[in-house]
């Protein structure tokens, strides 16, 4: 039954913004980054124009707003993974927007964005290509520097500060932080970056995406006095650090919980973690996320890491009209990747499996919409799973599969 929807055109040419859309863009955008009072540094780029690639980094939909206002009236191409596009596909090409499934290797992607650059337009890119789970990099892929080469015109980054502490990833509810901060940096000018080899254009991306949202909040002395500011943090942090369970965690108001050993830490103003009582194991909220990984590093090194057998429900997204219901079945993650088998309302069986070097991340989703909690989406060229699996009926951490997903990919090329 899969097989007989309509798939969406990823092959359409990227659409130039159509005219009477630029100024709309940014009247769009306005309120937003006027109400954060972002400011904008520009390094580099005061006299520069399109075209370019512009690589930013992701951290909440605010950053496509400021990204706007930052390369106003510049036409653009906006990489966007095909979810964005749910019943809104006209409206989005017409803006600018190309599609791409996340994590899939993609050549049309980089003939769109060849296109882009010789209409002479700003190829923006977000190649963390999810936004980042607790403020800090997530991981880029190792093709950048190639795409930068390909394309041949500068290399421009925009690294916005305060989004994720103002509507993080697992709590959307916006803070109200201010000012926003947001810099606009010349990497590499078309000439240098010709005669740069493609390592160190890579090396210089990744030191310039390197960022966390907390430390600059702290540095910056912003505060949320948001009552429920801890809500949904643990979904990031799933493991206790008193005393190691994992799955246990929950969070209300202020404060994170282990509900195997009760302890409970409140996250203050400045978003740091305090014990309620007893030792503060992690003050700082990626320190404890780090941690989390190195004890998934740790399992993957052993040749231990699994997910279980966990039963889910997957929803697939074909084309950007809706999502089908694909049937229910199971997920295993493990040292071979993910294997999902589940079996549609006419008894067919439809299986996905993802190998470990095929996938360098995974893009997981918090209370996805609403409707059956948390997923991970897994994508082939013409099709994305979402693949939630059944919190009445199993224990799990789609984080620690986002963590083991990278752990996995980087151990198989050490
Ligand atoms: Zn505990």
């Amino acid at each position: 039954m899969i097989d007989n929807f309509e798939r969406f055109d990823m092959k359409a040419p990227p659409v130039r913004t159509k005219w009477y859309l630029r100024p709309l863009t940014l009247l769009l955008s306005a309120p937003d980054v006027k109400k954060h009072k972002c400011i904008i540094t520009k390094t580099g780029t005061e006299g520069l124009k399109p075209p370019f690639v512009l690589l930013c980094n992701h951290n909440a939909f605010m950053d496509f707003k400021v990204a706007t206002k930052a390369i106003y009236p510049w036409r653009a191409n906006y990489v966007v993974a095909i979810d964005g596009f749910i019943g809104r596909e006209k409206l989005l090409r017409d803006v600018g927007c190309i599609c791409k499934r996340k994590f899939t290797n993609d050549t049309t992607l980089v003939r769109q964005l060849v296109r882009t650059v010789k209409n002479g337009d700003v190829a923006v890119i977000y190649p963390e290509a999810r936004y980042s789970l607790c403020g800090t990099t997530a991981v880029l892929p190792e093709s950048l520097g190639k795409l930068c080469k390909l394309l041949g015109v500068p290399v421009v980054t925009l690294i916005c500060h305060g989004h994720h502490v103002n509507s993080p990833f697992w709590n959307l509810h916006d803070r109200g932080v201010k000012p926003t901060e947001a810099e606009f940096t010349l990497l590499y000018g078309a000439e240098e970056l010709k005669q740069a080899p493609v390592d160190e254009i890579n090396a210089k991306i990744v030191k310039a995406f390197r960022y966390d949202d907390f430390a600059w909040q702290k540095e910056r002395g912003i505060r949320v006095t948001y009552e429920g500011r801890a809500e949904g943090l643990h979904k990031v942090l799933y493991q206790c650090p008193a005393c190691k369970t994992e799955f246990k965690m929950s969070s209300a108001g202020c404060i994170l919980k282990c509900n195997a050993c009760g302890k409970e830490w409140r996250m203050k103003e400045l978003s740091e973690l305090e014990a309620v009582s007893g030792e503060t194991e992690f003050s700082h909220i990626p320190d404890w996320y780090e941690w989390e990984r190195a004890n998934v590093r740790a399992e993957v090194e052993a040749g231990t890491y699994s997910s279980g057998e966990l039963p889910v429900r997957v929803d697939s997204l074909p084309n950007a009209k809706k999502f089908i219901p694909l049937g229910t079945g199971t997920m295993i993650h493990d040292m071979e990747g993910f294997r999902v088998k589940v079996t549609d309302k006419d008894g067919d069986v439809h299986e996905m499996v993802k190998t470990v070097p095929s996938m360098y991340s995974c893009h997981i989703e918090y209370e996805y919409l609403g409707k059956y909690g948390d997923c991970v989406d897994l994508n082939t060229l013409t099709d994305t799973w979402y693949t939630y699996p059944d919190p009445e009926k199993c224990e799990f951490a789609v984080t620690k599969m986002a963590l083991a997903t990278e752990e996995l990919y980087y151990a198989g090329k050490r």
